[in-house]
């Protein structure tokens, strides 16, 4: 298949006029459609299920952006067999044309972009760059797994010994559970599922509950492109009510998952479990917390430090696993390096995203009450165990989930330095030196992230070596990990080192063959 070379989708930019119109205008077609219903998706058909998911604006809840079905147990076993079904004749297509699927796919988000971004805005509450760098994400993820699937369809090269061929070769596996996360509800959605399927596997493709809405317009881009009924079955509803079920169930082969630590092992250990007819191992592909770090030694650019601390640290109110959510600096540098993160920080415009001026907008809400209970509970923390630089009492939650951008000087065993927040909250921590940076940077379970500020050949070549992240990124922000550029994933409790968007991934999806003649 001839394509052009792989090239990660470039951003909007939003100095240009045209594009803020564009964006304006999206918002105001998209804000007239809300408040639709949008049942689960199986086998090609809609089923209305009793209940309903109530999906609001994080930055307005008063605002519904639409309704979508409750699968119960009683859709998950629907969906289940409708996959299982549909796996017989999925997993004999061509890899070329499942790969032309999600290169029409890519192509359809394209065009649609505008409108997905203003989904974002709504749904997400995402400000809008952040909400374009995820869907310029969404289409690499689907370019870059249609190119890798052309690049694995014969298998990989090996050796053999004399008179014989050997030939090494994936098939696909069999019924994926796809269990997504709402902070890059296009992006990561898009992602897994679109790995899942283009491997010859046939999906139950289930949205994070604050985000439903866009999983059932990220289902009707697979639908719109193509994709035969059965293949993604769509199954809105609640972890608590289908997610053990669909985890637990003999069907199920693998299960994707990105979101808590807390659900990724729950996740991992029903999989473990055997039941009856149950007839294989079941694979977990998991990508879960981070309490990541950036250490900003004595040599380092200052300036660059702090403004990329701040990036890190509340790009989409830090709500991204690979978020900075732990400063560590130098004694010698703290004073300075803090000041310019104040200074950073304080220039942040906070806002309603979906608005005019959105463009100019830095942070918006968390995603949910939930979420916004459960920062403010950290910032209440943070205020017991040190000291508030920056940062004010979250409002009242009806007035929209806004937490202002949070620092806290603490010590590095204080709660709010050890456990994950995922919300604009940095803690900023002290060290004598580099060993004392670096050792208090990997004291943690997680490892996902990192980063290191600094212009000493040595500390980045020790870094190089001993961070233990599965994403280290020396001298820039440790967010925003580009398909195909930087594959993103990590070890300890972070996850299973699965990398989205290495050439690592796609074989997670499938059975590796070998098969031997002599002659
Ligand atoms: N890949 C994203 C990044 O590099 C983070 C994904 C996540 O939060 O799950 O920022």
């Amino acid at each position: 298949m001839g394509l052009i070379p792989y090239k990660n989708e470039e951003y909007l930019d939003w100095s240009d006029e045209a594009n803020v119109a564009k964006m304006r205008a999206a918002l105001k077609d998209v804000g007239g459609r809300l408040g639709k219903s949008h049942p689960a998706i199986i086998g090609g058909k809609p089923i209305e299920t009793d209940g309903e998911i109530v999906s609001v604006n994080p930055a307005d809840p008063s605002q519904i952006v639409g309704r979508t079905a409750a699968a119960t147990e009683r859709e998950a076993d629907m969906a289940l067999d409708v996959a299982t079904g549909a796996f017989e004749h999925w997993s004999r297509t061509t890899p070329e044309s499942r790969a032309r699927i999600l290169l029409r796919a890519a192509a359809i988000m394209k065009r649609r972009r505008f409108e997905l971004l203003a989904w974002e805005v709504f749904e997400g509450g995402k400000p809008w760059n952040e909400a374009d760098a995820q869907v310029a994400e969404g289409i690499d993820f689907l370019e870059y797994y249609a190119r890798e699937m052309l690049r694995l369809k014969d298998g990989v090269e090996i050796y053999a010994i004399p008179g014989e061929e050997s030939r090494y070769s994936y098939q696909p596996m069999g019924v994926g559970v796809i269990i997504a996360p709402w902070n890059f509800p296009t992006a990561i959605l898009t992602g897994m599922s679109s790995a899942a399927i283009v491997t010859g596997n046939t999906i139950v493709m289930k949205p994070s509950e604050f985000t439903s809405v866009i999983g059932a317009v990220v289902a009707e881009i697979f639908e719109e492109a193509g994709l035969p009924e059965g293949v993604l079955n769509f199954l809105p509803g609640y972890g608590s009510d289908i997610g053990d079920y669909l985890v637990g169930d003999a069907r199920t082969r693998f299960i994707s998952f990105t979101g808590s630590m807390k659900t990724g092992l729950r996740i991992n250990e029903l999989a473990a479990r055997q039941i009856e007819n149950q007839r294989w191992v079941k694979r977990v592909i998991a990508e879960m917390g981070g309490k990541d770090a950036m250490v900003i030694d004595d040599s380092a650019d200052l300036d660059s430090a702090a403004a990329d601390i701040v990036k890190s640290a509340y790009g989409y109110s830090g709500q991204k696993c690979s978020a900075a959510s732990r400063a560590i600096l130098h004694a010698d540098v703290y004073d300075e390096v803090l000041g310019k993160v104040l200074e950073n920080a304080r220039a942040l415009k906070i806002g309603l995203p979906a608005e005019e001026d959105g463009a100019t907008v830095n942070v918006g809400p968390v995603i949910s009450e939930p979420q916004f209970e459960k920062v403010s509970g950290y910032v209440d923390a943070g205020k017991q165990e040190g000291d508030r630089v920056l940062g004010e009492d979250p409002g009242d939650p009806k007035n929209g989930y806004f937490v202002s951008p949070t620092i806290f000087a603490v010590e590095p065993d204080a709660k709010v330095a050890r456990e994950e927040i995922f919300g604009p909250v940095l803690s900023v921590i002290k060290a004598r030196d580099f060993d004392d940076a670096l050792r208090l940077a990997n004291d943690s379970p997680y490892g996902l992230t990192g980063g290191v500020y600094s212009k000493n050949r040595d500390h980045l070549e020790r870094a190089r070596r001993e961070f233990k992240a599965g994403n280290v990124y020396f001298n820039r922000g440790i967010t925003g990990a580009l398909v195909g550029v930087q594959p993103f994933g990590g070890f300890g409790m972070s996850g299973t080192d699965s990398k989205a968007g290495g050439p690592d991934y796609l074989p997670l999806h499938m059975l590796a063959r070998t098969v031997v003649e002599r002659f």
